[in-house]
């Protein structure tokens, strides 16, 4: 249980990120949603949880490409609940082309938004969490912190480098009651992926079909696509007296694709 303790989740305005903020509040944590979209489905969102769970839910829209607004959501948070107790890093966009004709603004912004504002929000939240002896980092990774695939250049760059601050942070802050892990889901039907379809077919020069079948679900050897749900219970669970040995952790949750 969560009660009294605050998750701040970026990029819970969808998917992977808005599944884990819901289950957070599930669990009576407080939370702070963050990330873009429209004003209105946010807003239901935000009051759906707050009814739902009986917990106090803020929304700030701070854009992770820019370090001050990180800043600023991190010490308004701290500000309304004393401190952030689970902070997940989740926001995270895609882009899908060669290298050789990958635009340098879409590399910058990957890096800026998958991998840099890991370390804003740490940066920011890591003093709090000492000062309480408590805290839960998670990152939402993915498979390609662990393997590559073509055409994914930055992403996978960002997040491989995500692992790497994250077994960082999690020998920095072992004696402190704090631990940081990454989960890696493999293929999560979210708008991310069904975004990157198209892009991939016009790459591959396939279908949108041969994509879902023989390039996702080709390296999941369940032929499943993983669940929001699923990714959630897994963050749940760390935060749990249970998980405070597991730290520096690089978890895949893929349905066996890392293993092959
Ligand atoms: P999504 O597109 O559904 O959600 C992304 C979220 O990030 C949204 O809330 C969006 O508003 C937010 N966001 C984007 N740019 C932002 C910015 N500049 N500032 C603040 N928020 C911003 O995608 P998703 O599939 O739920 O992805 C969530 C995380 O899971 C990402 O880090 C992604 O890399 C990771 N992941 C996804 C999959 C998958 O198959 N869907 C697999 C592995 C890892």
């Amino acid at each position: 249980m969560l009660k009294g303790k605050t998750a701040l989740v970026t990029g819970s305005t969808s998917g992977i990120g808005l599944g884990i903020a819901r289950a957070m509040a599930a669990e009576g944590a407080n939370v702070v949603l963050n990330g873009f979209g429209d004003a209105h489905e946010i807003e239901v969102n935000r009051n759906e949880m707050a009814n739902a769970m009986g917990v106090e839910v803020r929304y700030s829209p701070a854009d992770m490409t820019k370090p001050d607004e990180i800043a600023a959501m991190i010490a308004d948070a701290e500000k309304e609940f004393g401190a952030i107790d689970v902070l997940v890093n989740n926001a995270g966009i895609q882009f899908v082309s060669p290298i050789d004709e990958f635009p340098a603004e879409k590399w910058d912004a990957i890096i800026a938004i998958n991998l840099t504002s890991a370390f804003h929000t740490i940066h920011a939240a890591l003093p709090a969490m000492k000062k309480k002896g408590w805290g839960r980092i998670i990152q939402t990774a993915s498979a390609h912190a662990l393997v590559a695939s073509p055409f994914k250049s930055a992403y996978v760059a960002a997040k491989h480098g995500i692992a790497g601050l994250t077994k960082t942070v999690a020998l920095e802050t072992a004696q402190h009651g704090i631990t940081a892990n990454a989960i890696c889901p493999g293929y999560v039907l979210t708008p991310l992926v069904e975004a990157q379809i198209p892009d991939t077919a016009r790459a591959r020069g396939i279908t949108e079909e041969e994509v879902k079948r023989d390039v996702m679900l080709a390296a999941q050897p369940t032929k499943e696509f993983v669940t929001v749900e699923e990714i959630a219970a897994l963050a749940v669970f760390l935060t749990t007296d249970a998980a405070r040995n597991i730290t520096g952790a690089i978890l895949p949750m893929d349905g066996g694709w890392t293993a092959a």
